[in-house]
């Protein structure tokens, strides 16, 4: 098990940031930690990397205790915060020796991080004059220095316009390859683009922990059919394991089924039965995003 958290409890106060979570992660899975802002997460995220104490409960990375095994948990760990402190006159090089330094790590290891997060065609400028996706590559190459085995991301997107997004999403999903990865995020579709399995909180709660090949095979289907002409929505109720339909456009149809064979070639038939021509037919996939409103609403 490369994370174990068993019942941890934060408060601040009076407030109950984190309310008895409890979670696993195995070595080697992507896991996305999504919720919206308050949540949790990045509470969550300190406790992990040993900046935060919790108020009861136990964690262990790698084997080692959060709170007993402080030092321990430090090497294991890679941690990009949310609001990662960058030292903006300092050169990356310059910035990445000065950690590398602290850390006891060889001079070799710079130049490995630099490659390994493509921040080579930068590595010459200040951190200043960096977009900022550059910075997060910078942040992400300082907490890959010692080579740990998991890495804490909290929002590591955030911010990002949408190329240096893709870029980003495409460094962890490769990082990813040999190392756990646990990453914060507010947002369904990031989740969908780089995890294995995604945990939801909510108010400090566990509201949901799911691999997203289940959800992707889920219980529901929806079918989006287009005709050339207007459809009674009670004609369509009567095709096999139809729960709802719903009118979106014109005469375009959402069509809900209680089953996870595909069932286009049926909507197809009924259509030919019916004398009704297809402009288009396709098969929706919205399972994680509304699971995920319904949880957090
Ligand atoms: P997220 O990262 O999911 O947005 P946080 O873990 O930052 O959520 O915050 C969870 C809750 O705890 C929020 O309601 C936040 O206001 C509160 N909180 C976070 N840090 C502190 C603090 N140092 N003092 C008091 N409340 C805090
Ligand atoms: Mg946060």
């Amino acid at each position: 098990m490369s994370i174990s958290v068993s019942e941890i409890t934060k408060i601040y106060g009076e407030q109950h940031a984190l309310d008895s979570v409890s979670f696993h992660v195995k070595s080697g899975e992507i896991v996305g930690f999504l919720g919206p802002n308050g949540a949790g997460k990045s509470t969550m995220m300190k406790i992990l990397t040993t900046y935060l104490e919790a108020s009861s409960g136990e964690a262990q990375v790698s084997g080692h205790d959060v709170t007993e095994a402080k030092k321990a948990v430090q090497k294991s760990v890679g941690y990009l915060p949310e609001h990662n402190p960058l030292y903006l006159e300092l050169y990356v090089r310059e910035y990445l020796k000065f950690n590398a330094d602290v850390y006891g790590v060889s001079k070799s290891r710079i130049e490995e991080v630099i490659e390994l997060t493509g921040l080579k065609p930068e590595a010459h400028k200040t951190i200043g004059q960096l977009s900022k996706g550059y910075r997060q590559r910078v942040g992400l190459a300082n907490a890959l220095l010692h080579n740990p085995d998991v890495l804490i991301l909290d929002e590591p997107t955030t911010g990002l316009d949408p190329n240096q997004l893709v870029d980003i999403r495409q460094l962890i999903t490769s990082l990813g390859q040999d190392k756990t990865v646990f990453l914060s995020t507010h947002i369904m579709q990031e989740v969908e683009a780089m995890c294995d399995r995604v945990i939801i909180i909510n108010n400090g709660k566990i509201v949901a922990d799911k691999y997203l090949n289940d959800l992707r095979k889920g219980q529901e289907q929806i079918v989006v059919v287009e005709f050339d002409y207007r459809v009674e929505e009670a004609f369509l109720l009567k095709l096999p394991n139809v729960k709802t339909v719903k009118n979106t456009h014109d005469f375009i149809y959402e069509i809900t089924f209680a089953t996870q064979n595909d069932m286009r070639s049926h909507v197809f038939d009924f259509a030919h039965d019916n004398q009704l021509k297809i402009l288009q037919l396709h098969q929706k996939n919205t399972s994680l995003e509304s699971m995920f409103r319904e949880l957090t609403a």
